[in-house]
């Protein structure tokens, strides 16, 4: 079983304490933590045991130690995150609206992150991966985006596996470049991970029944719909479903939730467990993560996500 990929921008995430409205007055900040998409799914793979890699870039600098002493620590394998030696680390900064919605400022297009490309070791390691995440994230990004068109033809070829998350809100309009990109990365996907309103977003149609239906057309093997607080649920391919209620927990940090969610669903595919199986190690990788500050913060291991699923009510 060759490890589990993923491809894409690497952040530190610096969190205002306060919940108000965007950044315009001086306020206390915490962090730096180690974030983005694609790292938090591929920590939360380490984690749990999988074998994992990530392909990436940082600056080299303390915000991009930040990130490979946190990946090294869970066990990915970092050899691939290669470090700039002209740019700085991307970063986020995000702040809490009263309303549970989020204010970001961005530094990914002229930070390291979007500047890695394909080189001698990345194209070793894909050439033995067994499988291969991609997010939505990463397609706006065009370092990113040229290595994952390779990666993916690659794995693909080599009967290795695909997994997507859309992670692209409704509202934004892709490129027709992007949106094509981006529609034949859902078709060639073996497991979709969307949340919310993405499900209709990546069948380009609305409707649950409906997106699912498309989706299976398409040629998606399975999906796993992310609900929030509200829990997920599974659909396969001969028409079967489940749901997993959410473990009821006391919400810190919504950031990280879905991206943790989705490493520990296919880390327990991809170590042989049932659906039932992994969404349940899901939803707690998800729930844990949200009661601790800081994106990835709160992955757990193995033995965490037993000892929270042991302790902690599910919703009725
Ligand atoms: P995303 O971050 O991609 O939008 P979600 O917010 O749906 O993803 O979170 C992914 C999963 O994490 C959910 O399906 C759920 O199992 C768990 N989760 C997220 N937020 C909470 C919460 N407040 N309480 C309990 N579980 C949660």
């Amino acid at each position: 079983l060759g490890p589990t990929v993923c491809v894409g921008e690497i952040l530190v995430e610096i969190v205002a304490t306060t919940v108000g409205d965007g950044f315009l007055k001086a306020q206390p900040l915490v962090g730096p933590f180690a974030s983005g998409a694609p790292a938090i799914f591929i920590s939360q793979c380490g984690r749990l045991g999988g074998k994992a890699a990530m392909v990436g870039a940082v600056g080299d600098d303390d915000f991009g130690r930040v990130n490979t002493d946190r990946l090294k620590r869970d066990g990915v394998d970092v050899s691939t995150i290669s470090i700039d030696p002209d740019y700085p680390t991307g970063s986020a900064f995000v702040r809490y609206r009263k309303d549970g919605s989020r204010d970001f400022v961005y530094n990914i297009a002229t930070s390291a992150a979007a500047r890695f490309g394909w080189s001698q070791a990345v194209g070793d390691l894909i050439n033995r991966s067994g499988h291969l995440h991609v997010m939505g994230s990463a397609l706006s990004v065009p370092s990113a985006r040229a290595v994952i068109d390779k990666a993916v033809d690659i794995v693909k070829a080599r009967g290795g596996t695909l997994s997507v998350d859309p992670n692209i809100r409704k509202e934004l309009k892709l490129d027709e470049d992007t949106e094509r990109r981006f529609s034949k990365l859902v078709a060639a996907a073996d497991l979709l991970l969307p949340s919310g309103e993405e499900l209709e977003r990546a069948a380009g149609i609305e409707g649950e029944a409906e997106a699912i239906r498309r989706l299976f057309e398409m040629g998606v093997k399975e999906i796993v719909l992310k609900r929030g607080a509200d829990g997920a649920t599974y659909f396969g391919r001969q028409r079967d479903r489940i749901d997993a209620p959410a473990f009821v927990v006391q919400e810190v940090d919504p950031t990280g939730a879905g991206d943790c969610f989705g490493g520990a669903y296919l880390t327990c595919r991809r170590l042989g467990m049932s659906p039932q199986q992994a969404l349940t190690y899901g939803s707690a990788a998800g729930a844990r993560n949200v009661t601790v500050l800081g994106p990835m913060e709160g992955a757990g291991t193995r033995q965490e996500l037993d000892a929270f699923i042991a302790s902690t009510e599910r919703r009725p």
